[in-house]
């Protein structure tokens, strides 16, 4: 959604740290507009505003599916039966935000 014809709102929405990125495969094509997104996300995250100044219990690691836009706690029941060498491993949530990942409704990292 634009203002004016210029202002990205979701982007001015996920800059504030109102909201994360979320994507899934049906926006997967948009890349500019999610490049625009993630960026803004991580400008959310160097800048600490939102819900990126609420602290987190850090988990030792996370984890994806190479394929996948989610990523996971590791003990995650969605993610349990990933074989490991289909995985990404995150050592911050904040590194699979900043990659583009979404978190998983499930576990919720
Ligand atoms: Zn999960």
């Amino acid at each position: 959604m634009y203002i004016d014809d210029s202002t990205f709102v979701n982007a001015e929405i996920v800059r504030r740290g109102l909201a994360h990125v979320y994507r899934f495969p049906d926006n997967a094509g948009d890349t500019g507009h999610i490049a625009a997104l993630i960026a803004a996300q991580n400008e959310a995250i160097d800048n600490g505003v939102g819900v990126w100044s609420i602290p987190h219990s850090p988990e030792l690691y996370y984890v994806a599916l190479k394929t996948s836009y989610r990523f996971h706690r590791p003990g995650c029941t969605s993610a349990r039966d990933y074989n490991v060498k289909d995985w990404i491993r995150f050592e911050t949530r904040e590194e699979a935000f900043r990659l583009g990942y979404s978190p998983c409704r499930n576990c919720k990292p």
